[in-house]
């Protein structure tokens, strides 16, 4: 299908991903009265989904990742807001309007709001494309399941590894968490609640080099980063950790990203393009939490507003 062959849709705000920043954006801009539409490709709720348990959200002591991913998507559709299934391949801007490309559509607005969010980083290492899917995860609460009874190894030192290792402790029998320093980077209380779990225990100053095994993950290569020392330690899976990735490609062309492809904004969600804004894990931000990103799509969905009147002057 070429271009000229697509259908064209018009709209006053178009945000693109329906995580908790998307989604809050689309509560406050459809309320604002703004023709929203909302584009996704996944599940409604973004990252939350994979989240087993969420105890740092206003409002929930505790709650699971999907509830709360539910509960958001159907308060940010109460105002009109309507979220359509689409893959977006860029983004153009065109003076002050915007075009955002998908296989069949073309949608058009004065307002774009980014909230692709971001992509859990790879390894990099030997085995681990080969065994993804048979024994290498990127997510505890889809796949924590198949290790009941085994040994498990997290890879990484952040909040991600410390929180999913312990996740991982109500299946399998062991967690060993490998990390590159003899510190965490993860918050305090995820590392005192892991220290004090016996079955989670910790490898330090260790880098992975390889993952092992053929059919099905038999083990790990690694190398103690101050000996130099290396040596093998037998799992049955590898759940790697090891920071974020933004999805910013949609938007590369545009020149709003810094050099590690976060989208660089003010603290009112813009962008340096005007009526183009940046909410959520996306944004280069020191903080990336459910509760930063709802404060930011606030701000980006107020600020839609605000900007469409600023048009009308
Ligand atoms: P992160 O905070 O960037 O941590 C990544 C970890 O992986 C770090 O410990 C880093 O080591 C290590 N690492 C990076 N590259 C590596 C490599 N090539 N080999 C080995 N280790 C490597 O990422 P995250 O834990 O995925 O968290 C992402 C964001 O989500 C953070 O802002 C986090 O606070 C947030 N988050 C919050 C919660 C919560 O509030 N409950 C839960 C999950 C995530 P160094 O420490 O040496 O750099």
């Amino acid at each position: 299908m070429t271009t000229v062959d697509k259908e064209l849709v018009q709209a006053d705000v178009i945000i693109v991903g329906a995580g908790p920043g998307g989604l809050t954006a689309a509560l406050y801009a459809s309320r604002a009265n703004l023709k929203t539409i909302i584009i996704e490709k996944g599940m409604p709720g973004g990252e939350i989904n994979n989240t087993a348990d969420v105890e740092n959200y206003p409002g929930f002591k505790l709650i699971s990742g999907p509830e709360l991913a539910n509960h958001i998507f159907e308060s940010a559709m109460a105002f009109g807001a309507e979220h359509v299934y689409g893959d977006v391949e860029k983004i153009e801007v065109e003076g002050l309007t915007k075009k955002i490309h998908t296989s069949k559509t073309i949608y058009q607005a004065p307002v774009v709001i980014v909230a692709t969010g971001a992509n859990h980083r790879k390894l990099g290492v030997p085995g681990e494309e080969l065994l993804a899917g048979k024994g290498v995860s990127y997510c505890a609460v889809c796949d924590g399941f198949f290790f009941r009874n085994r040994h498990v190894i997290v890879v990484g030192g952040g909040d991600s590894a410390v929180e999913e290792g312990t996740y991982l402790t109500q299946f399998a029998d062991k967690v060993t968490i490998i990390h590159r320093r003899d510190e965490l980077r993860a918050q305090k209380v995820l590392q005192n609640r892991a220290f004090a779990n016996e079955k989670v225990n910790f490898v330090w100053d260790t880098v992975v080099e390889e993952i092992i095994g053929e059919n099905n993950v038999e083990g790990v290569k690694v190398r103690n980063v101050k000996t130099d020392e290396t040596s093998t330690i037998e799992a049955d899976g590898v759940f790697v950790y090891v920071g974020l990735i933004p999805n910013s490609d949609t938007v590369k062309a545009l020149n709003v990203t810094n050099e590690e492809g976060w989208i660089v904004t003010n603290n009112q969600m813009e962008t340096s393009v005007p009526g183009l804004f940046a909410v959520g894990d996306v944004r280069h931000t020191n903080l990336r939490q459910i509760a930063t990103a709802v404060g930011d799509g606030s701000q980006a969905g107020h600020m839609a507003y605000q900007y469409l009147m600023s048009l009308k002057d």
